[in-house]
Order: structure tokens, then sequence, then C-alpha cells
């Protein structure tokens, strides 16, 4: 509702932070911050990816980048409304810099600043070609020996790698390494996005036959290029494939499929790294100013060493070695793993005729895709959201404004929800013996997403066979080891097997610096994702944000990007105006360059 008086109120608070930022009152402008109090900022004053928490911090921080970032000037977005309820005032503000253009959000309780989020959308001078500055592609008028678009193209990419290296390299072209390449192509940012797969989308069409995206149409979008209407909500793989190789060709991502990246070295002396890739059968050195790490998290592939795999006669895959059930009809298969991909993959082979066994070592979080999408994700991922005028850049923006200390406090009524609309669901999934849990402090799957990226499953129907019986359960158990026909569990159950898969997930992306460039580098760098949470799988101390994610790491000019759609998406345009600044040589000042706390 709309609240001239909020309004004012807000705009008021803004003007006295600008007042105070102005003269350089570093103290007075964190005494605008409640006692609890976040700042969350995404390239705009840090040129990083931090979150203040505390007025100390935010006066720290202030010290360190005002008078590179002044002039800094925040307000109310004149073209949104300004919200009030439960004693939070709610708005979206623009913000400005020295070097930027931005927006943000702010929410103010008892007349001070609880969260602030600030993000640069474009750096001055350096403004994406989009709009009215968009290219005119004629060139109208009469000019001997000028070259076509598409002959320029072809320069471009006959000289690329060869007469002119890329400013930046990203290795990995999946979803990730594409929606970057798309918006460092936008940004006149040379680079070039090789990956060792023979066409852009095969990241997707390699995976198992029955795989859907488990998240919706409206959080997947990639940047610029929306999909159609009549996109189905949950997209088949292989659309998504297609889709991936469509969108690289028409955002003109410089792409080399089929090229393999063998090693990496950061040369101290020339300050650019000496990347060695094999391209269709040639080796060749790229010499780039930045690598940019796309391989995927999941991608590093987690087998677990258990003994006997040598002795046992069956096949063994990793998950993302198991491309569907269509030859193991009446088989026995064990897949070891109860997440997503074990309840996937469970499923289809169940479907095929298989006679299938999960064994669930420890508890997975179960969230049924109906109510995650209804009460999970509604408000702002969904045709509803869309109707009630909610655009996916908002909608990636709210989700931004909650800074991460406190997002699981909003996470936990959530799933209390979830829990009681689906209580007898639940019920009856305990009772086959299944183990449950909803995180480790009751905040469900984006926490666990955030935290760890593991340990959960977004009920699709597999859940229903594991109730009624059809896909057999042997949980809590470990695993003793493989005989030459079976899966053998420490109480003695043997589990006869044609076929075992491991649906045991990925290893951290660190584990891809340590292949291609040193393991010393991998440790310099650390652990990649996770917050810091001290829950499990997410060690201590709290980092507030994600390790190494989208921001400098340890070792200058190596950066990692990746995640789901909903976060390359948003994520990439930071790494791409992180990039941008500094081909474009602007006085990049970082603040507050992460610890590393864990090697992986
Ligand atoms: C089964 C499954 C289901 C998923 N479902 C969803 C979903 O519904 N929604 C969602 O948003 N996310 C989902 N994800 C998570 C994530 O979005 C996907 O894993 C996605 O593919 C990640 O994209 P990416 O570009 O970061 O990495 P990837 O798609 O894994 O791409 C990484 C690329 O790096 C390349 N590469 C690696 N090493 C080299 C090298 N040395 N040289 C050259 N190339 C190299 C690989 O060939 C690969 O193509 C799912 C993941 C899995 C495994």
């Amino acid at each position: 509702m709309t609240d001239t008086t909020a309004a004012a109120r807000a705009q008021a608070l803004l003007d006295r932070l600008n007042r105070a930022l102005a003269d350089r009152d570093f103290a007075a402008a964190s005494r605008l911050f409640a006692d609890e109090c976040y700042w969350r900022d995404l390239v705009l004053l840090t040129w990083n990816i931090k979150t203040l928490e505390g007025q100390e911090q935010i006066a720290d921080m202030l010290a360190a980048q005002l008078d590179a970032a002044a002039p800094v000037h925040l307000s109310l977005d004149e073209r949104e409304t300004v919200e009030e309820a439960d004693g939070v005032v709610s708005a979206w503000i623009v913000a400005e810099t020295r070097h930027a253009r931005g927006g943000g959000h702010v929410r103010i309780r008892d007349g001070r600043i609880w969260t602030l989020l600030t993000t640069a959308q474009e750096l001055k001078g350096h403004e994406e070609p989009l709009g009215t500055r968009r290219p005119m592609g004629a060139e109208h008028g009469i000019r001997r020996g000028r070259q076509t678009w598409q002959e320029r193209r072809q320069q471009e990419a006959g000289e690329l790698g060869r007469e002119k290296q890329p400013f930046v390299l990203v290795i990995g072209g999946g979803q990730g390494g594409i929606a970057l390449g798309a918006r460092l192509r936008q940004l006149g940012v040379s680079h070039i996005v090789i990956d060792r797969q023979a066409r852009p989308g095969d990241q997707w069409r390699n995976r198992y036959k029955s795989l859907c995206l488990h998240d919706p149409v409206w959080y997947d979008h990639l940047p610029y290029l929306p999909f159609p209407d009549n996109w189905p909500v949950f997209a088949p793989k292989d659309k998504i494939g297609d889709w991936l190789e469509m969108y690289t060709r028409v955002m003109e991502v410089n792409y080399w499929p089929s090229t393999n990246c063998l090693n990496a070295r950061f040369d101290e002396d020339r300050q650019e790294w000496e990347v060695t890739v094999e391209r269709g059968g040639e080796t060749l050195v790229l010499r780039p100013k930045h690598v940019v790490f796309a391989t995927g998290m999941s991608g590093k592939a987690n087998v677990p060493k258990i003994r006997g795999q040598d002795v046992f006669l069956g096949e063994q895959q990793h998950s993302s070695q198991h491309h569907g059930p269509d030859s193991y009809a009446g088989k026995k298969v064990v897949v070891i793993g109860a997440n997503n991909s074990a309840h996937d993959i469970c499923a289809a082979l169940w479907e095929h005729g298989a006679d299938v066994t999960m064994v669930q070592r420890s508890s997975t979080h179960i969230v049924r895709s109906d109510s995650l999408m209804e009460i999970g994700l509604g408000d702002l991922y969904s045709e509803r959201a869309v109707a009630g005028g909610m655009t996916t850049k908002k909608a990636d923006l709210t989700f931004a404004s909650l800074p991460y200390r406190i997002m699981a406090d909003f996470q936990v009524p959530v799933y209390d929800r979830i829990r009681e609309r689906d209580a007898e669901f639940y019920r009856q999934l305990e009772a086959t013996g299944f183990m449950l849990d909803f995180g480790d402090d009751g905040s469900g799957l984006f926490m666990k997403y955030l935290r760890r990226a593991s340990g959960y499953y977004i009920d699709v129907g597999a859940c229903d066979l594991v109730i009624d019986g059809s896909i057999k359960l042997q949980a809590g158990k470990e695993i003793s080891h493989l005989s030459e026909n079976a899966v053998v569990l420490e109480d003695g159950t043997e589990l006869p097997a044609d076929l075992v898969v491991y649906a045991t997930g990925y290893g951290s992306m660190n584990g891809w610096v340590a292949d291609l460039i040193s393991q010393e580098v991998a440790d310099k760098v650390g652990k990649v994702w996770g917050l810091g949470s001290d829950t499990t799988k997410d060690p201590g101390p709290w980092e507030g944000e994600q390790r190494n994610m989208w921001k400098p790491t340890q070792q200058e000019a190596l950066w990692f990007h990746g995640g789901n759609l909903h976060q390359s998406r948003h994520y990439s345009l930071y790494l791409a105006l992180q990039l941008k600044a500094r081909q474009e040589g602007l006085p990049v000042q970082v603040y507050g360059l992460q610890q590393v706390h864990h090697l992986r």
C-alpha cells in the first residue's frame, strides 16, 4: 500500500545518510543504521560481494571506500511504491557512485536502517548498448570496402585466441559460462568461453534421460532473453540444451566447443594467464588477463571409495554417467544416495521395470514441488507473481535484499507451513524408515542449497514410490563392501545388483583449480560455495556471502561463476561488471577480500 508518510520518512533517512556520506562522517552514517543492521553491497561501493553486519563494520567499510566511491547518493526509486507492514518500511532505491549507477532496497525499522542492499547495474561511460543505445545494425549510406555484421563477426572469430588474446577466458560453457559470455559481449569485454563438449547445451543433453528442471520457468530465465510464454513450467533437459545452443548463437557469445582446458598458470611478471587448450586436435596457448572457472558445481563427481569396487562384476556409474533406464528393465539396481538425482534415477528405473533399491545413508530434506512452488517461490517466481507485476529483475533483487545472516529466519516459517500442509505425506514417508530433515535449523531447501548445495529432493513423484515400496529403501545403513554381485551393508544385508549408481554428489569447484592450475592455488583460494553457517557440510566461521563465488579471490585474476539458473542470471551481471571495470582500467578498490578458512 502506498504510504506517502512512509515514503517521506524513508527519503528523509536516506537524505541524512547522503549528508553523512558527503561529510565523510562515518560514525554518523553508521548510527543511522539499527543496532542489528546489514548492508549488502554487490560491487557498487566495495567492488566485491559483501555483507557488512553491524554499525562498526559499516563504518569501517565507509572509511575505507568512500574517498574512492564519492560522490555517493541514494534516493527512493520514484517508479516504485514504498510499503509499510509489521513496523517495517520497505523501499526500492536508486544509487549512484563516482563510477557506477545502480539500485537496491532498504528496510527501515523504528526510524533506522535494518537492511540495505546496494548494487551496481552499470558503469558510467561504459553502459550497455541497450534500448536507445542499441546498435543500428544497418549502416545507412554508401562506403567502399565496408564489412557486413557477419564479416565482422567472422573476422573477430578468426583473430581471437591467435592474433588477439581475449581479456577473459571462461573455462566451462554450461549455462553459467554462456550467461556470463552474453553479458561480456554486451559490455564489450573481449572473451572466449571454452567447453570440452561438442555443442552448447550438451551439459544438459548428456544427463539422465528423465531429467526436467526442478525449478520453474520464472526462476530460470537467462539474461536478456527470457523464455517465451509457451515454455514448459519444468523444462525437459534437451529443451534447455537447445535453448542454450540457440542463445549462445544469437547472443554472439565467443564460444569454442570441443575445446579442453589442459592446464593454466598465472604469469606474475606479465600479469596474465598462460592457458593451454586443445581445440579440435590442435594445442593452443591462450594468454587472457582473467580466467573464470565456470566448470560447474555439479561437475566434479564424488564417488565414495568402497571395498570391493574392483571385485564387483556388474556396472558402476556415478549419477552424472548414468544416461537413463532403458537397458535396465528386469535388472537389479542399487542407487546409493537419497537426494535429487537418486530419486529421479530410481523413479525412471522403476518406470522401466528395473528392481530398484535406494540406500539412504543420512537424512534428506524433502519438499513437494507443488508446495515449494506455491509457498516457497510463488510470491516472486510464478505466473501469479508476474500477473501482480513482478519482474524477474525485481524478484532477483528482492531475494538479494535479504542478508544471508537472517535469511534462515525468514525461511523457517515457510517450511513450517509446508510441513503442516503436507503432514500426512511426511508421516507416510517417515513410516517407511526414510530419514527426513528440514535442515539443521528447520530452514529448508534454499538454505541447504546455499550452504552445501546438497541434501534435498524436490518431490515430483518418487516419494510415492518409496512410500508404497516400489522403490525399496535401505535407510540409515552404511555400506560394508561390494561383493561380486551385491552391495553388502554393514548389518549384513545383501542387495543383489547388476548396476550400482553412486548418486553421491559433487566436490568443491576448487578441485578443478587443483586439476588445471595446481594444488597450491586451489588451497590459496580455498573452498568454493557455502556461507560458513556452521551447519552440516558448511563449517564456520560465518562468512556472510557464498565463498569465492562471483567476486575476487585470493588468487589474482581468478574467478568462479556458476550456481542454479537464477544465480547464473543474476550474479553474472556483477561478475561481468567487475571484469569490465578491469578491462577499462577503472580504479578498482576491493574491500574486504575474503579470508580462506577451509581448503575444500
Ligand atoms: C541432475 C541435476 C539437476 C539439476 N537441476 C537443476 C534445476 O532444475 N535448476 C537449476 O537451476 N539447476 C539445476 N541443477 C544445478 C545446476 O544448475 C546445473 O548443474 C547446471 O548445469 C550448472 O551450470 P554450470 O554452467 O555452472 O555448470 P555445468 O553445466 O556443469 O557446465 C560446466 C561445463 O564445464 C565444462 N568443463 C569442465 N572442465 C573443463 C575443461 N577442463 N575444459 C573445458 N571445459 C570444461 C564441462 O564440459 C561443462 O560443460 C541441476 C544439476 C544436476 C546435476
